[in-house]
């Protein structure tokens, strides 16, 4: 019988996974604060299964039935047939809670939740439903329809049926999976926010420029992308936040930001998504800024 996945919010990674899902043939329900985020998110989806399909990774049946798998669903009362829910809203715990509350109250007792939140405690977001043993992280990479990984993260509670279920369905999807325990950042995060947070702290003391410590990391460590380059494409604000979430959660000066970073946030220069973070990306070829 085809599987029922829900998927709550539309926007970068909600659509993402909404896409990856429906081509392995599961039915999509998906969900955002109003219609026309659902639409805008089905309309991503659109796009790029078309340039999919222009490139040949994937056929027109394909592209078809992709679409006619995914359904909007205004309204979390519309996942009742759900056999999984993954969560993928704003990172906000308090909006990330309200979410699970209201759809733990409407899904069958033996339906999965998970959650893509790229930081927050999967102990703590379990324990605001009422099924934390069927509760489970699924970290999907960006962009999700190209990144082979999912981090799965096991809340405390999370049984081992629910962990093996979702190794099965990440398979399904054709990515691969790798299990971290529940502690901040998980392990893709904890590891790649440091360097790129120490490649600010480089730059701001002057022991090289953007280009050159990009170039340095891509030739020298052979990196696809430098550290500034990656940080602009995740994100400067997520990239501070998720440094301040290793800082708070263990304590250990190492994780602390770097001004440097902080102070680009707080200009808005959040990288390619306000078209300047640690370079300008207002002509056709990126300038570094430093
Ligand atoms: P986004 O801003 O593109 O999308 C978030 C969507 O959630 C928006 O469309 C918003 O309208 C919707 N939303 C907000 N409140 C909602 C509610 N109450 N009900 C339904 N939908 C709601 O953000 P994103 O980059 O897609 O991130 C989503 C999640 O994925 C976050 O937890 C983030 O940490 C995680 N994540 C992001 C990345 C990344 O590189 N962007 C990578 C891995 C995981």
């Amino acid at each position: 019988m085809q599987q029922t996945v829900g998927i709550i919010g539309a926007g970068q990674m909600g659509s993402g996974i909404a896409q990856v899902f429906a081509l392995a043939g599961y039915k999509v329900l998906l969900n955002d604060v109003s219609q026309e985020r659902i639409e805008a998110g089905i309309a991503t989806i659109g796009g790029n299964l078309a340039r999919q399909l222009a490139s040949e990774r994937i056929d027109e049946a394909a592209r078809k039935s992709a679409l006619a798998n995914i359904a909007s669903a205004a309204n979390l009362t519309k996942m009742t047939d759900a056999d999984l829910v993954i969560e993928a809203a704003s990172e906000n715990e308090d909006v990330k809670i309200a979410i699970l509350r209201e759809v733990s109250a409407v899904l069958a007792p033996e339906a999965m939740i998970a959650s893509n939140t790229s930081s927050i405690s999967i102990t703590r977001l379990a324990a605001s439903t009422d099924r934390p043993e069927k509760f489970i992280g699924m970290h999907f990479m960006n962009p999700v329809p190209v990144m082979e990984l999912v981090e799965i993260i096991r809340g405390i509670a999370t049984d081992d049926e629910t962990y093996q279920k979702t190794v099965s369905i990440v398979e399904s999807l054709g990515k691969t999976s790798c299990v971290a325990e529940d502690f901040p950042a998980f392990i893709v995060n904890r590891i790649l926010l440091p360097m790129i947070n120490e490649a600010v702290y480089a730059l701001y003391e002057g022991v090289g420029s953007v280009s050159s410590i990009d170039k340095a990391m891509r030739l020298g460590a052979n990196h696809r992308m430098g550290p500034f380059e990656l940080a602009d494409f995740i994100g400067l604000d997520t990239c501070l936040s998720i440094m301040q979430v290793l800082y708070d959660g263990l304590g250990d000066s190492k994780y602390r930001p770097c001004p440097l970073m902080v102070k680009y946030v707080e200009a808005g220069w959040l990288g390619r998504k306000t078209g300047r973070g640690f370079y300008d990306y207002s002509g056709d070829t990126p300038v570094p800024t430093r």
